[in-house]
């Protein structure tokens, strides 16, 4: 009886340790790229790009110098991720230099990421054996990584839009087995290409989810929302750049959170991966 209560104890402090220490946090940079950090261990996401195509938010050029310069909180990042090949999530020019300036960091995208990193660096360039390579198709079984202190698992889901010969990869990412974050590139919201991967997103409780914000616009979408993403928190990117400086405007709009202005984040709480993994 003594040690129930005394686990007890020890269980309620810990979980308000946990409430008022969140080790997580996700900062936004710019149309869907996100930093993800837990203590010292560091991740981002479609970071580097260029392309606004004259209506999204590009990184604004003092973070695009920060992450180049590898200055905090962009120091020590453990791996980057692409979700496609579109110019604005993905340009192999700043990508290229900033695998140059930053020689440890792995890249993990598709076949089509890494054959623009050849182009552009040459086909025998030595920062290509630090891009894993992905070639899934939507109906493929989920693909595992562990590197350091990050378990990766990724599967395909279409592009919005009829654009099939786009790869988009959803990357789940778990930092030091603590917090996972999943980020869906510009996946559609059709519900057959979530179904499929049911038990892939049911398998690890998510953190926070980073849809872009079209999954709050639409039913499909929003059932998507509930039925998969298996988060504690859903965060919306891709807004427009015109929502920027009216943050609170396009959530409410949209009836969910959004990351709209590039700097601001997120406090993540830990979802520890479970005894069965
Ligand atoms: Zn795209
Ligand atoms: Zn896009």
């Amino acid at each position: 009886m003594r040690s129930t209560t005394l686990l007890l104890a020890l269980l309620l402090l810990s979980s308000a340790a946990l409430a008022h220490d969140p080790a997580g946090r996700a900062t936004y940079l710019g149309n869907e790229g996100v930093l993800v950090t837990r203590g010292q261990t560091k991740v981002l996401f479609d970071a580097f790009y260029n392309n606004s195509y004259g209506q999204y938010t590009l990184v604004p050029l003092v973070i695009a110098k920060a992450m180049l310069k590898g200055e905090a909180p962009y120091d020590g990042i453990d791996a980057i991720f692409v979700s496609h090949v579109h110019g604005d999530h993905f340009s192999a020019g700043p990508t290229v230099e900033y695998m140059r300036a930053h020689p440890q960091v792995p890249l993990y995208g598709s076949v089509q990421i890494k054959d623009a990193l050849a182009e552009e660096a040459g086909a025998d360039d030595p920062l290509l054996a630090r891009v894993i390579a992905v070639d899934l198709a939507p109906t493929d079984a989920p693909r595992s990584f562990s590197i350091g202190e990050l378990s990766i698992d990724v599967v395909a889901i279409p592009h919005a839009g009829d654009r099939p010969e786009i790869q988009n990869l959803a990357w789940r990412v778990t930092l030091d087995e603590q917090t996972t974050v999943i980020h869906f590139g510009d996946a559609g919201t059709v519900a057959e290409h979530f179904d499929r991967h049911a038990e892939h997103f049911a398998k690890r409780r998510a953190s926070a989810a980073f849809p872009p914000y079209w999954f709050y616009a639409d039913e499909a979408g929003k059932a998507i929302i509930e039925a998969h993403f298996n988060a504690d928190q859903v965060i919306g990117v891709h807004v427009p750049a015109a929502a920027t400086g009216h943050g609170d405007a396009a959530r409410a709009r949209f009836g969910g959170d959004l990351f709209t202005d590039p700097g601001e984040s997120r406090e993540l709480q830990d979802s520890p991966a479970r005894s069965e993994q």
